[in-house]
């Protein structure tokens, strides 16, 4: 039976979410359903001018918008908290109909804004008052911590988690009071475009959200250039391009990057539950997330049994198109991706891998699917041992000590995320700290800590810079102002005082406030 399209994703919807992406040039991008191949709707490409002009505009509402009380900008997102929750099927069908993931996945994907809102709205008040400090001179100086709006940031999104990625991050930015230029993937812009509009609809000044559409390279230079703070997410490669551009305009950057994460089982770790977590590490979102699953440890005393347990659990996974919560496992993104991810199959098992499940492109069910595989035997002269798959393919490696599964998890460029399974969770947690990874999560994949909103989740070496979450989160899109005031005149020699009198004075007297604690 042909494939039935969400009965919300009409043309004429369609066409009013790309409405507002500025294109002077005329140039359309033909955004896909990724199950089927067919067109969705015509995607306008903006031109460098376009993106300055978005910036213009969007600083244009930016000031009026920092100058409102934080608790009348807060009111926006209680009620975009409501309506975000109320229309979540419908940006379901958006998130599926463009990425091809699985619905199961796509639902859970509208929450993160929704967990983002909640998390600031409590946070944001206490980070964006200005606090008061103590000056150099105790009773007559004093100095304050004022938290001042960047102005307009630049986000740039992947297409692995279209509306969380674009929307997310947006949400502190937009607290703090920028503006915000937001440049989609083409391939997934349409859910980020819905974010906007519900934002709009629950109250965000029209003009302070932006969205620009165009392929990286094209529109990139212009988009760094134009932005006082950028907000990237994607591939190292890419992360490098923006963040040396960034330097040179002497602006900050978050970069949040790719990784190869690995997953250690320690001998005592309950084998059903670990099971479970595997397959959601290895193939939640189609092996695209970049928290998932690369790279699993086993102890060689239980590496038969977990195999034949995960290969079995894996086979019994179901794969398909549809717009219900049947399938486990939908598709790739694109037949590009797809092909990217079998020649890292191919390239593994030439050079001597095995495959012990999966392994095939699934054309039967859609352009884009690919099998669930596991891999044995995979080394670092493989594409699959050392760089970011990014698909539904995972190596299975042994261990003998705990010391060895240690190094093994370490040795890679990347320092995403880690997860570590054991029944004595002290002795795992031991194990975790000593990971060098961003995120490490003991007994589960990668939920608890990405769903941790008030604490900081970011990369350690090639997986990026910066975090988001936590009050970093939040405190990144803002510079500090320090007002200091004096209220006397105290500090230095008075007009004709003995200098060598002065510094003994100021020598105590720094001594004096050490002792008493004043400073
Ligand atoms: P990508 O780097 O190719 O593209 C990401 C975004 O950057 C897209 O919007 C793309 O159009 C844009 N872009 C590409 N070249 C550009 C340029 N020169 N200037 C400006 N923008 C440019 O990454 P991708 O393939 O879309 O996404 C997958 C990658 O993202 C994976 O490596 C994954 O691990 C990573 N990722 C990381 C996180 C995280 O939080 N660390 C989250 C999701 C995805």
């Amino acid at each position: 039976m042909a494939l039935q399209r969400p009965a919300t994703l009409t043309d004429a919807f369609l066409e009013r979410l790309v409405a507002c992406v500025p294109s002077t040039s005329g140039g359309a991008w033909k955004l896909t359903e990724v199950y089927t191949g067919d067109l969705l709707v015509e995607l306008p490409q903006s031109t460098p001018d376009d993106v300055a002009a978005a910036y213009a505009e969007a600083r244009a509402v930016q000031e009026e918008w920092a100058a409102r009380p934080v608790k009348d900008r807060l009111a926006v997102f209680k009620r975009a908290h409501s309506l975000f929750i109320d229309n979540a099927h419908t940006t379901t069908d958006l998130i599926q109909a463009e990425s091809g993931k699985n619905r199961r996945m796509a639902i859970e994907e509208t929450c993160d804004p929704v967990m983002v809102m909640s998390h600031y709205l409590k946070r944001a008040p206490r980070l964006l008052k200005p606090v008061k400090r103590g000056g150099p001179v105790p009773v007559v100086s004093s100095s304050t911590e004022i938290r001042v709006p960047k102005g307009v940031v630049a986000i740039i999104a992947p297409w692995n988690f279209p509306f969380a990625t674009g929307i997310s991050d947006a949400i502190p930015a937009l607290m703090a009071g920028n503006g915000i230029v937001l440049k989609p993937d083409n391939k997934t812009a349409l859910s980020p475009l819905y974010g906007v509009q519900m934002l709009e609809e629950a109250g965000l000044p029209r003009g302070l959200f932006q969205v620009v559409c165009g392929e990286g390279p094209d529109v990139g230079p212009a988009l760094v250039d134009h932005a006082d703070y950028v907000m990237f997410t994607g591939s190292t490669a890419t992360g490098r391009v923006i963040g040396e551009r960034a330097g040179r305009n002497l602006i900050g950057c978050c970069l949040e990057l790719g990784g190869k994460n690995p997953m250690i089982v320690l001998p005592d770790a309950d084998l059903e539950e670990t099971v479970q977590g595997a397959l959601f590490g290895a193939f939640g979102n189609t092996g695209q997330i970049c928290m998932h699953i690369e790279r699993m440890y086993l102890p060689a005393s239980r590496y038969a049994e977990f195999r034949d347990r995960f290969v079995a659990a894996t086979e019994a996974l179901s794969l398909g198109a549809s717009y219900d919560f049947g399938p486990d496992v939908g598709s790739l993104v694109s037949p590009d991706h797809k092909d990217r991810v079998q020649s890292h199959v191919e390239d593994a098992v030439a050079k001597g891998a095995t495959v012990l499940t999966g392994g095939r492109a699934r054309p039967d069910l859609g352009p884009a699917f690919f099998e669930p595989t596991i891999l044995e035997g995979v080394t670092k002269d493989m594409l699959a041992g050392v760089t970011e798959t990014f698909g539904p393919v995972v190596a299975l490696h042994s261990y003998s000590t705990v010391d060895e599964a240690v190094a093994l998890a370490n040795d890679t460029d990347y320092g995403l995320n880690a997860s570590v399974w054991g029944g004595d969770v002290a002795a795992a947690c031991g194990v975790a700290r000593r990971i060098e990874s961003g995120n490490v999560n003991v007994n589960d994949i990668l939920a608890a800590a990405f769903a941790s909103k008030g604490t900081p989740s970011g990369g350690m070496k090639q997986s990026g810079v910066g975090a988001r979450h936590g009050d970093q989160g939040l405190l990144k899109y803002t510079d500090v102002q320090n007002l200091a005031v004096l209220k006397k005149q105290v500090m230095g020699a008075r007009p004709g005082q003995d200098y060598e009198k002065y510094v003994k004075g100021m020598l105590s007297g720094l001594k004096l406030m050490r002792r008493t604690r004043i400073r």
